[in-house]
């Protein structure tokens, strides 16, 4: 296989979910290495310097959340968390502590693969420039300009809405958890106030959205955040 295929590190201690990972995968023609532990999970990190960190929250020996600080006091690399339905907490205390997306278990191919290709993506155009024009469907944001546009017709943002509108275009298609735009839209004191975002959320919602109530790309993830889907074009 060619050494150009990008190197998934799938950390994992379900030898049946690894075993599946790895065929499905590998079908896809992505590179693997694998660790059963958190420690292992680390040290394959610093040694392979993988592309993208799939990692499993339910570790036998280190709590997600530290393998993730760990992981982040030097490398960037993208980490998609997967995660049981009771672990709702540790979910956003990982996204938190830096991890890129999750996925619930029992969670499907065509989900995860989806996810992947978002999070490389991510990686390949923090290298390039900086695109200054977003879009998506109808939407479109000049961020060098500070100027949105739906349909063509240019819509006023308050500071605050655009402020959470742009933090949701740097994440585009990924979830932000409540306490990263908090942190980032009312700064670091405002991170217990949820009902801000809710405000705001539903102000965007009300001005970008054609139908408020029910959002197609303005998305809510319950319980954890908020996600900008991009349309399929
Ligand atoms: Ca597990």
């Amino acid at each position: 296989m060619a050494a150009t295929q990008p190197l998934l590190l799938v950390v994992e201690d379900d030898p049946k979910l690894r075993r599946y990972l790895q065929i499905s995968l590998g079908q896809e023609g992505y590179r693997l290495a694998e660790a059963a532990t958190g420690e292992e999970g680390i040290a394959q990190v610093a040694a392979h310097n993988p592309d993208l960190v799939v990692l499993d929250l339910g570790l036998p020996d280190l709590d997600g959340g530290e393998v993730i600080r760990r992981i982040r006091e030097w490398s960037e690399t993208p980490i998609i968390i997967l995660s049981a339905r009771d672990q709702e907490r540790d979910k956003v205390a990982a996204l938190d502590a830096g991890a890129d997306d999750y996925l619930t278990k029992p969670f499907g191919n065509a989900e995860l693969l989806a996810r992947i290709r978002v999070a490389l993506r991510h990686v390949s155009k923090d290298q390039g420039q900086a695109e200054s024009v977003f879009k998506t469907g109808d939407l479109e944001v000049d961020l060098a300009a500070r100027v949105v546009k739906l349909a063509g017709k240019e819509i006023h943002l308050t500071p605050i809405e655009y402020k959470l509108l742009t933090t949701l275009i740097t994440h585009a298609d990924k979830v932000v958890t409540h306490g990263q735009l908090l942190r980032k839209v009312w700064g670091p004191n405002a991170e217990l106030e949820n009902h801000y975002l809710r405000v705001y959320m539903n102000q965007l919602r009300k001005k970008l959205e054609p139908e408020p109530a029910m959002p197609r790309f303005l998305l809510t993830e319950p319980g954890v955040g908020y996600r900008l889907k991009l349309s399929l074009q």
